[in-house]
């Protein structure tokens, strides 16, 4: 099953960095993260998740209870979710960011929900590149229904635009047998294309041209270039699910989200069996996520 693959995956490294993050990568170096804990940043227990993986979650939950897209449903799930801890794990948001609080915010204002996402380009933060991997298991899951899932939150191009390209390579890990960086050029190619007119291009240039192979370029803060690059150096410099997600914990700084967005990449990459189970079984209600990967992939399949 492709869904638990890719959404374990990401609600792993999430997990794994909640306890450090905004953690230095100084810091990290003197104590890394190895395994599993607890406590640290938010005082949760070892295996809480954090608003990366409740908000992939409700995506999830709203497109299986509506059976489609429906945008105005995701935006009422986001709102039970900033307001009333809905899918997390105690009922206890914690770690929204503002972005996304402004975006939820104005849709409760009465903004329509694909206008929500403010769209200065000071609003790039990673709030909705973390939450978008669901829409990579729907079937021929077109670049203007991601667009508008981003711009629930996330209205600026650069966001748009990370969120299609991320898409695009989980789509090729999903349909073909390729190498890493075989899978990152085939999708660069792709947003080359697409949005050759948009003047953005240039910010992605260090991931479309293999130019992330030393880490002290890498900064690993909630900008979402700077957190799509911590992602792919993190793959690309390792070799297997584990080290790949600890690699992006240990860059420091937006822990959880760059290990979620790596996280979700490396558990369809290396698939679902890659992943430890003791820190699979670590996690509370992971059970109640399994279930609902199995009805979102009944969703997806039941889309070719
Ligand atoms: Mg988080």
């Amino acid at each position: 099953m492709k869904v638990k693959d890719g959404i374990i995956g990401l609600i792993i490294g999430d997990t794994l960095g909640v306890p450090v993050e905004f953690t230095s990568r100084e810091a990290l170096k003197e104590d890394p993260v190895t395994d599993m804990r607890g406590y640290g940043t938010y005082n949760m227990p070892p295996g809480t998740w954090s608003d990366d993986s409740a908000l992939a979650i409700a995506t999830m939950a709203s497109i299986v209870n509506k059976q489609a897209i429906d945008y105005e449903d995701m935006m009422k799930e986001f709102v039970a979710w900033m307001k009333d801890g809905k899918y997390m794990q105690y009922h206890d948001t914690f770690d929204c960011g503002i972005t996304t609080a402004s975006g939820i915010y104005n849709y409760i204002n009465g903004i329509e929900p694909i206008n929500c996402g403010e769209t200065s380009e000071r609003d790039n933060g990673n709030g909705s590149l973390m939450r978008i991997l669901p829409l990579a298991f729907i079937p021929d899951i077109d670049y203007e229904s991601i667009e508008n899932v981003s711009g629930l939150t996330h209205g600026h191009i650069r966001s748009k635009i990370s969120c299609v390209f991320y898409i695009e390579i989980a789509r090729s890990m999903l349909e073909n047998d390729l190498t890493i960086n075989e899978h990152i050029d085939l999708a660069s190619n792709k947003i080359k294309e697409y949005y050759k007119d948009s003047g953005e291009l240039h910010h992605f240039n260090r991931i479309f041209n293999d130019n992330l192979n030393d880490e002290d370029t890498i900064s690993s803060k909630g900008y979402v270039i700077a957190t799509f690059e911590s992602v792919i150096y993190s793959l690309k410099t390792t070799d297997n699910y584990r080290d790949a997600v600890l690699r992006a914990v240990n860059l420091g700084r937006d822990t959880d989200t760059v290990a979620a967005i790596c996280g979700g990449l490396a558990g369809i990459y290396y698939g679902y069996d890659a992943i430890p189970i003791d820190w699979i079984e670590s996690i509370p209600k992971i059970d109640e996520v399994l279930e609902l990967c199995e009805r979102y992939e009944a969703y997806c399949d039941g889309c070719l």
